[in-house]
């Protein structure tokens, strides 16, 4: 007799979901990509319990038409890229149209949305499997998604989370991910409805990181800037007298994602390495933009890992590019030493 058969849609769906979703820390992430992909200006996440009874994103973006508040749940439902080549020119952070699907099939999940200036919306809620819900609802332009009990038909995934402590510091360094590398956006988080965290749109770049990591921090950072078409880099990386014992303040932004890209932190630890001891990583946060077509990021199921198309070329433009800037800061110091040390008063003539 046949042992193989073909699993019902039910199940198809939670194994799936394993793959987008382990914790209240990926919902986030997901809805928050969703939130930027619609050019939401402001996004507020509530989450209680550390986002096992609640996770909530609320964003000011376009929102949808009622139909696609419909559609928006179901299985490979994206309006973000229509055939295979589009693939290979993904702009945005979504692409597979999963992740609602995923994140509805094992919660209590309600989604409202209104694309329009009339307050008029639609709701959608889905529990499991099943759509309990489907109707008109106010709301303003823009979409609030709430998840609620996590896991609450998968117990044994429920079983993996970690204590209420970690599962909320993963939330936080996905809200701080999309922080720092978008200035502009207004972000606020609150857990059991308790402000964790309020930023407004900053004036730069520097101000935004500053405001996250810290006036100490950046103290000990210097600008990385390099424009060698067609790879583009900006960001701050610490002084070699300032690194730490982990990479857990290494953020580096692929197209303005988040990614592990292997080849990129390498060059960045290259450029270190006859400056800091062994095993010291410094502080980094990189933004490398290459032309869309040049980044795979299809190849890991959360998109944490990319595969670039010319990794020794960005290797060499990263590498160098750090060293240029801590050569340049040190220079720079050199010649402030130099400076003071031969001031105009200690030799008795006025500058000329
Ligand atoms: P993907 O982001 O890969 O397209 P999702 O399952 O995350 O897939 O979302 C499905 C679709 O629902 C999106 O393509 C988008 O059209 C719509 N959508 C989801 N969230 C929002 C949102 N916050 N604002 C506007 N549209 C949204
Ligand atoms: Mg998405």
């Amino acid at each position: 007799m046949a042992k193989i058969r073909v699993l019902g849609e039910e199940v198809a769906r939670q194994i799936a979901a394993g793959e987008v979703v382990d914790r209240p820390a990926s919902v986030v992430k997901e809805l928050i990509e969703n939130a930027v992909d619609a050019g939401a200006k402001s996004i507020t996440i509530k989450t209680f319990d550390a986002g096992e009874k609640l996770v909530e994103v609320h964003d000011d973006g376009c929102g949808m038409a009622p139909d696609d508040v419909k559609l928006a749940a179901k299985s490979f439902s994206t309006s973000k890229i229509s055939d295979a080549h589009d693939l290979f020119r993904i702009e945005t952070y979504g692409f597979r149209g999963e992740a609602l699907a995923s994140i509805s099939s094992v919660s209590r999940f309600d989604i409202v949305s209104s694309h329009g200036e009339d307050g008029e919306g639609w709701r959608v809620r889905i529990e499991g499997k099943s759509a309990v819900e489907s109707a008109p609802a106010p709301h303003e332009k823009g979409t609030t998604v709430a998840v609620r009990d996590l896991f609450f038909n998968t117990p044994a995934r429920k079983k993996f989370l970690k204590s209420a402590i970690t599962e909320r510091r993963r939330i936080l360094e996905t809200v701080l991910s999309f922080a720092l590398i978008d200035p502009e956006l207004e972000i606020h988080y609150s857990d059991n409805g308790k402000a964790v965290l309020d930023l407004v749109a900053s004036q730069s770049w520097r101000d935004r990181i500053t405001a996250i990591l810290g006036a100490s921090t950046m103290k000990h950072m210097v600008t990385v800037e390099s424009d060698a078409s067609p790879i583009q880099l900006r960001g701050f990386v610490s002084l070699p007298t300032h690194t730490r014992t982990n990479r857990n303040h290494q953020f580096l932004y692929v197209n303005r994602r988040l990614v592990r890209e292997k080849t990129t932190l390498a060059a960045v630890q290259e450029a270190y390495r006859s400056v800091i001891p062994y095993k010291r990583y410094p502080v980094v946060v990189l933004a490398v933009d290459v032309p869309y077509g040049d980044v795979d990021v299809n190849v890991h199921p959360t998109k944490l890992e990319v595969r670039l198309k010319h990794p020794r070329h960005t290797f060499d433009i990263v590498c160098n590019a750090v060293k240029r800037a801590l050569s340049a800061h040190s220079e720079a110091a050199l010649d402030v030493g130099y400076r003071s040390a031969h001031s105009p008063a200690d030799s008795g003539r006025s500058p000329g």
